[in-house]
């Protein structure tokens, strides 16, 4: 498979070239030339499918013959290590528990698909070695910290704001070791993000073969497709129109749900679902795209004011504005808002959700008041003991420890603090 850039400036690159550069030299997103729908017998026979199955059948044609069958399946069956349960909250209401994996937020999924591919490539070519550059808010770091743990080739640095990631989130980054370095950067998400961009294009560090692990990464970001399959084979009801709502905040969850209903999974309806960084839901309502600077707020994961992936979904529908809004609607919530719902959800139905998860419950209930009829399936995209400080006083619980986060509580922290965009350049040479 073929991919372009979406800036349309730069030369077509294959798999593993995308995945190795991350972002096109003309700085814009990879796009695959093809999308290929699946036969309409996969869909018929999904329940007598494996999730393994399922998801070699959806992601083959991206990564074409340049991973052969056997190492796919094996790099597959390697990022399926758990279940995600769709769990029913209240008539036609469903959650799709993406939190089972190790770091126990679904961004598991793409980070242990991405490190294994890049381990896959470095084995035909040991004398080659890739530095993961990434910036994280919170649950990327984690996720991508565990995945990429131990793989051959690649070294991993994460920077992380300091003072602005929770307890849990902090021990996931800097308690691995190994191949893994956190960089507690003095300052917000903003001055991480912005060093990374400047890494990337730093002509000094050329040679270090730079690359990212967030969904803007093709192979982040497609085996995210996997489980909106996993949904579907579940659900009992399948005569009924489906609407799935994403918690979004760089719509790589989102978009990776639009590419499986253009392999042909019947999804009527799209709800992104943000917080009150609510570019899209403004953008679907006034015409004009308008990023802002992010705000903090309790769902911190989705604080995105300018969502990269916005562009891909863009593409999928050609550009076309009335054919996307007619699959696709967006609705922002507030902290407020998202608070007593959470609680309500408890209340209602004893399920214990969490902030991002209950964004989404709030944008698919909006759109399943204009179409009542429907099913309709919210991501729950972390686990609630992500977002303890949260759930646990608006609930009035308390929350066991499981075993993933255990794993990690008595292990020491080991960061290396910087400040400077110098600091961080003398770290990478
Ligand atoms: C990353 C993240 C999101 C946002 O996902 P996108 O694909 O960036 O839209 C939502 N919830 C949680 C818990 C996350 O970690």
């Amino acid at each position: 498979m073929r991919y372009y850039s979406l800036n349309h400036n730069a030369p077509e690159v294959s798999f593993k070239e995308a995945v190795i550069q991350g972002l096109a030299p003309d700085k814009g997103l990879y796009f695959p030339q093809s999308i290929t729908a699946l036969p309409a017998a996969f869909f018929e026979n999904i329940e007598a499918l494996s999730n393994e199955q399922i998801a070699f059948e959806a992601i083959r044609q991206f990564t074409g013959d340049e991973i052969p069958e056997k190492d796919l399946k094996e790099i597959i069956a390697d990022t399926l290590c758990f279940d995600f349960p769709l769990v029913k909250v209240e008539k036609n209401v469903y959650s799709l528990e993406l939190f089972h994996g190790p770091t126990m937020a679904f961004k598991d999924v793409g980070a242990r698909f991405m490190s294994r591919c890049l381990a896959f490539f470095n084995k035909a070519n040991t004398n080659s070695k890739n530095t993961v550059l990434v910036a994280t808010s919170g649950d990327t770091g984690g996720a991508v910290a565990s995945g990429f743990l131990g793989v051959k080739g690649v070294e991993v640095i994460i920077l992380y704001p300091s003072g602005k990631v929770s307890d849990i989130q902090e021990r996931q980054l800097t308690t691995l070791g190994q191949n893994i370095t956190a960089l507690e950067v003095d300052g917000v998400f903003d001055d991480c993000q912005d060093m990374v961009k400047k890494a990337f294009l730093d002509a000094d560090l050329k040679h270090k073969n730079l690359t990212s692990a967030n969904s803007i990464n093709i192979a982040r970001w497609l085996p995210q497709m996997f489980y909106f399959f996993f949904a579907y084979k579940q659900l009992k009801s399948k005569g009924k129109s489906l609407i799935f709502s994403c918690p979004s905040g760089n719509f790589g969850n989102i978009c990776a749900g639009i590419m499986a209903k253009r392999l042909g999974l019947p999804i009527a309806h799209f709800v992104a679902s943000t917080n009150v960084n609510d570019t899209v839901p403004r953008f679907l309502e006034k015409g004009n795209y308008e990023p802002k600077p992010s705000k903090a707020t309790i769902s911190n994961a989705m604080d995105v004011g300018n969502p990269s992936n916005f562009i891909r979904i863009q593409e999928l529908y050609d550009h076309n504005l009335e054919a996307f809004k007619k699959d696709f609607s967006s609705y922002s919530f507030t902290d407020a808002a998202t608070t007593i719902a959470l609680e309500n959800i408890y209340s209602n139905s004893g399920y214990i959700a969490e902030p991002h998860g209950t964004v989404g419950f709030l944008g698919l209930k909006a759109e399943m008041q204009k179409q009542p009829n429907s099913v309709g399936i919210f991501l729950e995209t972390a686990h609630p003991i992500k977002f303890s400080e949260v759930v646990e006083p608006a609930l009035k619980i308390k929350l066991p420890i499981p075993k993933q986060i255990e794993g990690v509580m008595n292990k020491e922290k080991r960061m290396i603090k910087i400040k400077t965009y110098a600091e961080l350049k003398a770290f990478l040479i």
